[in-house]
Formats: C-alpha cells, structure tokens, sequence
C-alpha cells in the first residue's frame, strides 16, 4: 500500500529524478576534474607539499607502492588532465539519459500500481482488484531470509487486501 501510494503522489517519480541528477552532477564533476590545464607550469604538488624537479612522488596503497611519479610526469599530468575520468564522467551522463525515459516511465504517478485481475472483490464487490508480485526480505545475523508473495488490493477507498504465495514455477509446465 505504501508503494501504491508513493508512486500516485509523485514521491517514487521524485527519487527517481534526484537519483539521474545525482549520476548526471558527478559525470559532470568527473569531467570538469579530468580537465587539463595546458598553461598552468605551476609545481605540481605530492600529497599537498609543492615539488621541486628532483622530486619523486611515491603513492601508497595499503602499504604497497602504486605509482612513482617525477615531477616532469606530473606536470604532464596536469597540461593533459584525466581523459579516462572524462570518459567516465560522460558515461555517466549517458547512462542517465537511457534511463530516464524508462525510470520516469516506471514511476509516472498516473501509471495504476500492479495488473488488473479478472474477480470481483469479496468486500465491496466492485472491480477495481489489482495484484503486483512484491518480495521483502529480513536478515538476522548471517541468514537472510526473502519472503515473497503475490499482493492483491483493492481500490483505497475499498481498503481490501490480501496476500497469496506466489505460483509455483513447476506448475506452469505441468498439462
Ligand atoms: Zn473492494
């Protein structure tokens, strides 16, 4: 019921929206941060202390050296900039633009939750019955446990409900 009523108030709709412009605010921060800098000759910095030409710039991952860099590397570095972030970052914005079409569609507050059933509902006896497969799942301590189950509502102002298990998949081979 709560997904039914999230997504006809528009609420589903509006965390879909802010999760594409979050994808679409960090490739467009990746893009911007993998610019490089063609006319900057200012010393480029390890691990934010300026170098001098003789330095070597050592970086450490987990106790074991990752990259050594001179300080003529690094100031290529900085005129080239980052071009796999670039790429990256628009990537990004590319996923989130195939996605909006489909995601908006998905969660558009005029779409009615679940597919209609062909009975009439036992408590008001109108046809306003729909069904949607939902799953929940619980974990204590190393066991999860996922239930599943099909949902049947009626209409809000109707308030009927009801929960069966699911169709076991053997049963549709069966004649
Ligand atoms: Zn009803």
């Amino acid at each position: 019921m709560r997904q039914r009523e999230w997504r006809s108030s528009g609420k589903s709709r509006t965390g879909a929206i802010v999760f594409l412009l979050v994808l679409v605010a960090i490739g467009i921060g990746l893009i911007f941060a993998g610019q490089g800098h063609p006319n900057d000759n200012s010393a480029p910095t390890c691990d934010g202390k300026t170098m001098s030409t003789s330095d070597i710039c050592d970086e450490y991952t987990n106790g074991a050296l990752t990259s050594s860099s001179s300080y003529q590397d690094l100031l290529d570095q900085q005129h080239n900039g980052q071009p796999g972030e670039i790429v990256f970052g628009g990537v990004l914005i590319g996923v989130a633009v195939l996605l909006s079409i489909p995601l908006l569609r998905a969660y558009s507050p005029s779409r009615p939750w679940g597919k209609p059933i062909g009975f009439l509902c036992p408590q008001c006896g109108g046809p306003n019955l729909r069904e949607a497969s939902m799953s929940r799942s619980t974990t204590k301590g190393r066991t999860k446990t996922t239930y599943r189950g099909v949902v049947t509502l009626c209409s809000p102002a109707c308030g009927f409900s009801a929960v069966r298990r699911p169709d076991p998949v053997a049963k549709k081979n069966r004649r």
